[in-house]
């Protein structure tokens, strides 16, 4: 596929140092020993290219644009050079009747080899109407595409288990990935955006394992998503010892305090934020201020909202700190999911592995 020229003038190559910088902190992700990093290597620098096919169906392009934005063009770069992008309707050069050509002739010439990368949830009712494509339902386009591909990554909340269009009450009947593809090999990538270590992570374990990685029982791989955001969260100690934030901007969030009085669905949540990181700054949600929103896990819109009110069932530890006035003074103010989103959107990947991996520096 044709690449961007703006795109090649502004980040012009992969150098060999943050190239393995790249390989390093995806190893890391994936809990490899050091030792494991030259096969990682040597995979991701192989000239043979997985063809992918990347399908768009209902969905924002979030997550298209959390990999390539360019605030940590090494990553998008890497992804891109890792594998050869032969479809996809965003970044693309060819439209219309080329664009559908294009898609023919890559399922044509790597029949049973290619990644299918499926971002968007899938209308199912009134046969599948609400999205069509090239005169092709969603559904259409993924019964025909995923059964010929290797395997299928579904990115991103969406694709995963519907998203933002499966939040009651569904008016198109939207559904992950999963719910309409049997007997094939899926991997979820959840989140919204998923963050792109994760997705680099994933196809590195593809590339350098010949198989995708072990995933939990919403098909998610468990390098990302087998610990709870609680269970490595900065603020835990403050959780422990009952020392909660009542209210964004009050002495206590100021001081850093535990934020689940705010909101915070840490405690349900399965993801790698904590260790991982955004945006190549070492910045995550709860690190800066905003309790996690539960974004990579199934329904979020409809059972971690409203976003601004304490998960129920959570054991909070008591006796000790500010607990006993929390409970007086109630929920937090804030009631506009937009702004949870905006906020975590707006981070990208952290430079916490990078630098603890890599020696420090900027490559
Ligand atoms: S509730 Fe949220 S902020 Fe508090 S420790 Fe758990 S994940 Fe961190
Ligand atoms: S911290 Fe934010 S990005 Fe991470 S799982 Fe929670 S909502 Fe999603």
């Amino acid at each position: 596929m044709a690449r961007d020229p703006q795109l090649d003038a502004l980040n012009p190559k992969v150098t060999r140092r943050s190239f393995l910088k790249a390989c390093t902190a995806a190893a890391a992700a994936l809990g490899l020993a050091d030792e494991a990093v030259p096969r990682l290597v040597e995979a991701a620098a192989s000239p043979a290219r997985p063809p992918v096919v990347w399908l768009h169906f209902q969905e924002c392009t979030g997550c298209s644009e959390a990999l390539l934005r360019a605030s940590h063009p090494d990553i998008a770069r890497l992804i891109l050079d890792l594998v050869s992008l032969d479809y996809h309707e965003t970044v693309m050069a060819a439209a219309g009747h080329q664009a559908e050509a294009a898609l023919a002739d890559t399922l044509k010439r790597h029949e049973g080899r290619f990644i299918c990368v499926v971002e968007g949830g899938i209308p199912t009712k009134d046969g599948g109407v609400y999205c069509r494509i090239g005169g092709r339902t969603a559904m259409e386009i993924l019964a025909d595409v995923a059964p010929r591909s290797a395997a299928v990554i579904a990115i991103g909340n969406c694709a995963a288990f519907g998203g933002i269009q499966a939040a009651r009450p569904n008016p198109t009947g939207a559904v992950g990935v999963r719910d309409l593809v049997a007997d094939h090999s899926v991997v979820n990538v959840p989140g919204c955006p998923p963050n792109p270590v994760s997705f680099l992570g994933t196809v590195l374990h593809y590339l350098t394992f010949k198989r995708l990685p072990p995933t939990d029982h919403l098909g998610r791989p468990l390098f990302a998503y087998g610990r709870k955001i609680h269970d490595h969260c900065e603020r835990r100690a403050h959780f422990d010892e009952g020392r909660f934030a009542e209210a964004f901007g009050d002495a206590n969030h100021r001081r850093g305090y535990c934020l689940y009085k705010t909101g915070c669905k840490g405690p349900e949540t399965y993801n790698s934020c904590p260790a991982v990181r955004f945006n190549d700054v070492g910045a995550w949600p709860v690190g800066v201020g905003h309790g996690c929103i539960g974004c990579s896990e199934p329904g979020f819109w409809d059972t971690m909202t409203p976003f601004y009110e304490r998960l129920p069932g959570v054991a909070v530890p008591q006796g000790r700190g500010t607990v006993a006035a929390a409970d007086r003074i109630g929920k937090g103010v804030f009631t506009v999911a937009a702004a949870a989103a905006g906020i975590h959107a707006a981070i990208g990947v952290g430079r916490k592995i990078w630098r603890s991996r890599s020696g420090g520096g900027e490559g």
